[in-house]
């Protein structure tokens, strides 16, 4: 069996989508992610944009959540080291559901946000 079938087995997609072989890990991470991206906002996460997020001291706060981008952080798919700037320090934060927040939540990690750069 040579590469080009080995590929076609692992993403039947790539028949569809003639890209060039060298391209096609790029492509096939991209479309992971924004599967990942779509499964997680139907689970109710509101990533993929402001995201509100908790970080291992319980402190809210909202931040730019694009799975893949890691210019501030390091990504860990479902967490990511980043820094707090309620407790100013940092750790590990996990997106928080809408729908677990109360109002008062809501409002105290809209107040604070993190830098706007992903
Ligand atoms: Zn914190």
């Amino acid at each position: 069996m040579d590469r080009g079938n080995r590929w076609q087995l692992v993403w039947p997609a790539a028949r569809m989508f003639p890209v060039k072989k060298r391209l096609r890990p790029v492509v096939i991470a991209i479309t992971v992610l924004a599967i990942g991206t779509v499964i997680a906002r139907r689970l109710g996460y509101k990533v993929g944009g402001n995201t509100v997020v908790r970080c291992r001291q319980g402190h809210l706060f909202t931040t730019l959540w694009i799975p893949g981008v890691k210019l501030k952080a390091i990504d860990l798919g479902v967490a990511r080291i980043q820094h707090c700037p309620v407790g100013n320090h940092w750790t590990v934060v996990v997106p928080v559901r809408d729908a677990d927040l109360t109002d008062e939540e809501r409002r105290f990690a809209a107040e604070h946000r993190d830098i706007r750069i992903p």
